[in-house]
């Protein structure tokens, strides 16, 4: 029997990862095969295994949060080694000739593919990447804890970007991403206050741990003016409550990729020049910075281990919002 990687299949939105096995191939011009080490659980896979997001291409494995190491190079790939720790993220694929990507913004690429989306990703034991789209890991990131960099991270580091450097910053949503970008924050000494679930008291300890100046429910008001605020959670009832909560000419920055509708909200809190935007995806451009920004912060990310095999329930522990850090999987 031909050599074969074992994977966690999405066929059907709204049913579970179901097991498989496939056949190894040869990576194709450009790519690079990939023995995965770990993969984590971003929301954004919960949103495409729950048929949230438009365009899925099924079945698809998901996991697009990639540590692995390189174990075949596809013809014309010169710019890695065998056996090199590599990283792959959501963006897996742009045109390179529209006006985004001719302009620095790929994320914006209207082709753009991404990885556990589009093209296969790393709920599996082997994955196959265009090399063009696949980043070196810093040594010092043990491979579970380099994983939620690839997205967590780098979407936090685009929306921290986003909110400028104002000296208080409002995270809404304290899970995976909120845990990179409060490290990154405080480094850019931003005094951090953490929104959470009203209730949930487990997350409020985690952002206090984290570093957060005030961590409240987010119903209740911000203890002081904001400069900007970031939501990432996936609520728009979050959306008017963070207008509110920053200060006149200040920014409210939806990182996610799927939020329930926003309510109507009355004018005054936009007015002021307060600016209301989101942030989608990521460009190469970020990743580079933002790994080499990690390396040297160092970022510390908190890691909760599943074998692959367990994908759903990891899942499910996301979902459910019970996990306190990043879900990651482990094939071997
Ligand atoms: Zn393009
Ligand atoms: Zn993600």
């Amino acid at each position: 029997m031909a050599p074969q990687f074992r994977a966690m299949q999405l066929e059907r939105a709204n049913t579970p990862l179901r097991q498989i096995t496939r056949a190894l191939r040869a990576p194709r011009a450009g790519e690079v095969r990939i023995s995965v080490l770990a993969c984590a659980v971003c929301r954004t896979d919960l949103h495409v295994i729950d048929g949230e997001l438009p365009e899925p291409v099924l079945p698809i494995i998901p996991g697009h949060e990639i540590v692995g190491q390189i174990e075949e190079l596809g013809p014309g790939v010169d710019a890695f080694r065998l056996g090199q720790r590599v990283g792959v993220p959501w963006l897996g694929w742009t045109c390179g000739a529209c006006e985004f990507c001719t302009a620095g913004r790929e994320n914006l690429c209207p082709d753009a593919r991404f990885t556990g989306y589009q093209l296969d990703g790393g709920f599996a034991s082997t994955a196959y990447a265009d090399s063009r789209y696949v980043f070196g890991i810093p040594p010092r990131f043990g491979d579970a804890e380099a994983a939620p960099l690839l997205c967590a991270g780098l979407i936090g580091w685009r929306t921290l970007k986003a909110a400028g450097r104002g000296p208080r910053l409002g995270l809404y949503g304290f899970g995976a991403a909120a845990h990179i970008a409060i490290q990154v924050a405080r480094f850019q000494d931003q005094e951090v206050f953490a929104f959470v679930r009203p209730g949930d008291e487990k997350a409020r300890d985690f952002a206090l741990r984290m570093g957060a100046a005030w961590a409240g429910p987010s119903d209740a008001p911000a203890p002081a003016s904001l400069d900007a605020a970031i939501v990432f959670a996936p609520a728009g009832e979050l959306v008017p409550l963070a207008l509110r909560a920053v200060k006149p000419g200040g920014v409210v920055v939806c990182g996610g990729i799927h939020m329930s509708a926003i309510p109507s909200f009355p004018y005054s809190i936009l007015w002021h020049e307060r600016v209301l935007r989101s942030v989608a995806n990521l460009t190469r451009a970020d990743a580079v910075e933002f790994l080499a920004l990690a390396e040297q912060i160092p970022v510390r990310t908190e890691t909760i281990p599943y074998l692959l095999d367990d994908a759903n329930q990891a899942v499910a522990d996301l979902r459910e919002g019970k996990l306190s850090g990043a879900a990651v999987l482990i094939p071997q």
